[in-house]
């Protein structure tokens, strides 16, 4: 990858992190964002705002997550590590700890092999499928290894009592699918108690077939 390329990744790593703490999708200090470069990857500092990040200090990674250069990584960089390695076509990753999907992420009654249901056409497109991985405190190299069992089968998982990690073709696009996860996770809330309708095994089949990922 040329040196342009990654600059201009680091950049639209600062401006959507930006955007996305604007946007109260992360609070604090909490979430991270990487992207992979054909020489390694590139990922938020630890202790950094999503909000404030300067381009030129997001810590670069060999493709075994050494750290290369750049501030220290976030400590959460074996969650991006296990679903690059699973996920060939994993091009850039966010964790956020986004409100409502973690309020979900909270919630006894969910299915832990689908999360959240079928309630609109892009969440169906842009999520489909949310498994819920077991809590693990936060550091706990198991819960890289828990990643690695899900993250060949589907994108974007669901950490029980912490939040999602969303891992996409572009930057862009997972930045996209995240926000989508965090709107439905608040329509669900929204609907909590009322009775709503889902969409049909043929509305989701006819979605498969007229956008197939
Ligand atoms: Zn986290």
């Amino acid at each position: 990858m040329t040196a342009m390329t990654e600059s201009k990744l680091r950049d639209k790593i600062a401006e959507l992190g930006k955007s996305l703490f604007e946007r109260g999708m992360t609070a604090g200090s909490s979430g991270n964002i990487s992207a992979r470069l054909d020489d390694g990857w590139l990922l938020t500092p630890t202790n950094s705002c999503l909000g404030r990040l300067d381009p030129a200090r997001i810590a670069k990674l060999a493709p075994d997550g050494q750290h290369l250069s750049g501030d220290p990584p976030s400590k959460e960089l074996f969650l991006h590590g296990a679903m690059y390695e699973e996920r060939a076509s994993a091009k850039a990753i966010v964790h956020l700890h986004s409100t409502h999907s973690v309020a979900v992420s909270c919630l006894p009654e969910v299915d832990p092999a689908d999360v959240l249901p079928p309630l609109t056409a892009y969440y169906v497109m842009k999520i489909g499928r949310l498994p819920l991985v077991p809590y693990y405190r936060p550091g706990d190299k198991a819960l890289g290894e828990a990643i690695r069992g899900y993250a060949a089968k589907t994108h974007a998982v669901l950490l029980a009592n912490h939040g999602p990690i969303v891992a996409g073709t572009s930057l862009e696009g997972a930045v996209y699918a995240m926000e989508e996860l965090e709107e439905t996770a608040k329509l669900y809330l929204l609907l909590h108690g009322r009775n709503p309708r889902w969409l049909s095994e043929d509305q989701i089949a006819e979605l498969q077939e007229a956008f197939p990922s």
